[in-house]
């Protein structure tokens, strides 16, 4: 079943997911629903809940919606070839601001993430530019040291999709959702 399209102005909760994607490399699809699409970053090492670890997050394309339940099988040759699993998805609200986009146009958003593996405070700040000829923003994430924060915290440690108790493996070797 598709995720839910929302009129503009909904006052419920946002959602996000973290896409776990062994494309040509791994890393996770952190996405945020903001103004009706997917506000989204690839993060190589994957996000964590270790408030000492700096995770670079490259800001990617917005996704639609409906990629909030995304999980299977990308063929080889298309963008992004590969498999995919719903790492981890729930809600999540903006802090310090009402205005997410703006953040995010600004450079610097701050959430509280409420997923099945992520909670907490998380800092999202862009640190570069894009380099010219077509590079894509550098920005890092960090987990803020709260009561949800956890040292040594590591993504890999936590393989399963939330969606199906699936691992990257399991849905390639057989992309069709139980
Ligand atoms: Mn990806």
């Amino acid at each position: 079943m598709a995720p839910e399209r929302r009129p503009a102005g909904a006052t419920a909760a946002p959602r996000f997911v973290v896409q776990r994607h062994r494309a040509r490399r791994l890393h996770y699809d952190v996405r945020l629903e903001i103004g009706g699409v997917l506000v989204s970053w690839a993060v190589p090492k994957g996000p964590t809940l270790d408030p000492a670890a700096r995770r670079l997050a490259v800001r990617v394309e917005d996704h639609s919606i409906e990629h909030l339940d995304f999980e299977g099988v990308i063929r080889a040759g298309e963008p992004g070839g590969g498999d995919v699993i719903v790492w981890d998805r729930g809600t999540w609200e903006p802090q310090g601001t009402d205005d997410p986009a703006k953040a995010v146009a600004d450079g610097e958003v701050h959430v509280d993430l409420h997923g099945e593996k992520l909670q907490g405070r998380f800092a999202l700040v862009q640190t570069g530019r894009p380099q010219a000829g077509g590079g894509r923003e550098q920005w890092l994430l960090v987990h803020k040291r709260d009561r949800f924060a956890v040292p040594g915290w590591d993504p890999e440690d936590h393989p399963r999709s939330v969606r199906s108790g699936r691992t990257n493996d399991e849905v390639a070797a057989g992309p069709e959702a139980p």
